[in-house]
């Protein structure tokens, strides 16, 4: 897989859910383009372990433990992302569950906790970047990890495909709040990556829908794809260090759709 060139030197990054997957990967890719890094996780261990790595490879990262539902460990998690590094550019809002079950199943606690992962850790992760990008005008970018489903619905995944479309809302807002302080925002969509949360789904659906879980992987999750094909952690951090270092207001709102053509838009 080709890695794309992209200079993000003097920049400092947030990650969140950045010790696993999609995470993960980007925070590797900010920091070899010349970001400092939080890697910031509900899972301590492997944001340590993913900002030694990039300590290793000669990078600037620290583990930042976070629970982004929690508005005293996210705005404590950025202040010491803040102090370390000096400013706050670009969030990437990452972290996310999938729970899989049809509607009238679903239990009310899972849906709450999907939302408040999804949607509030969204919010509050933006709120508290905000207060270090607004400072001076010196502006910032924020990405959230949409998916498909910000833009298609699936079965079983009501609170999932709900909490996803929400964010293109506040992505949006944002565009139209920050445009005057020099922050832009934007959502990245991935199809179906082979990431431990998609690893946990495949026989869980199976199950669910009564197929073998190579039918789950061939019908269900690359059926709509062009060509039958995984989207990468490579894919998706590619298009979020282009977003990241993108120059100008000139994109800001949108979203980014990198599925092998399952949503076209
Ligand atoms: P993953 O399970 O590999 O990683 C998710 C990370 O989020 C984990 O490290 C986990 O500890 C962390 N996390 C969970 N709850 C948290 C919380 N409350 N606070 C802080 N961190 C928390 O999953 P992934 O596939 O890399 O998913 C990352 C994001 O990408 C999610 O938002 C997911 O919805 C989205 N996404 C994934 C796919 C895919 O196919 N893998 C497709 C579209 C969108």
């Amino acid at each position: 897989m080709t890695k794309l060139a992209a200079d993000l030197s003097g920049k400092v990054a947030l990650v969140t859910g950045a010790a696993s997957g999609l995470g993960k990967e980007i925070a590797l890719a900010m920091a070899r383009s010349g970001a400092a890094v939080g890697v910031a996780d509900l899972n301590a261990e492997g944001a340590n372990v993913v900002s030694e790595q990039i300590r290793n490879e000669g990078g600037r990262a620290i583990g930042v433990l976070m629970d982004v539902t929690s508005e005293n460990a996210v705005d404590a998690g950025v202040n010491a992302v803040v102090e370390e590094f000096g400013a706050l550019d670009i969030l990437v809002s990452n972290a996310g569950i999938q729970i899989v079950s049809s509607i009238v199943d679903f239990a009310y606690s899972d849906w709450r906790k999907m939302q408040a992962i999804h949607v509030d850790g969204a919010f509050l992760t933006t709120k508290a970047a905000l207060r270090h990008m607004y400072k001076d005008s010196r502006g910032g970018v924020v990405i959230y990890m949409g998916s498909v489903h910000s833009h298609l619905a699936s079965p079983l995944k009501s609170a999932y495909v709900s909490a996803k479309h929400a964010l293109l809302g506040l992505s949006r807002t944002l565009a139209k709040e920050g445009a005057a302080h020099n922050v832009r925002s934007h959502v990245v969509c991935p199809g179906f990556v082979r990431t431990p949360l998609v690893d946990r789904q495949i026989p869980e659906q199976a199950k669910e829908l009564g197929l073998t879980e190579d039918e789950v992987i061939r019908n269900v999750m690359l059926g709509g794809t062009v060509d039958g094909i995984f989207t990468t952690v490579e894919d998706i951090a590619n298009m979020t260090l282009y977003l990241a270092a993108f120059p100008t207001a000139a994109l800001t709102g949108q979203s980014f759709v990198v599925s092998h053509g399952w949503f076209m838009q």
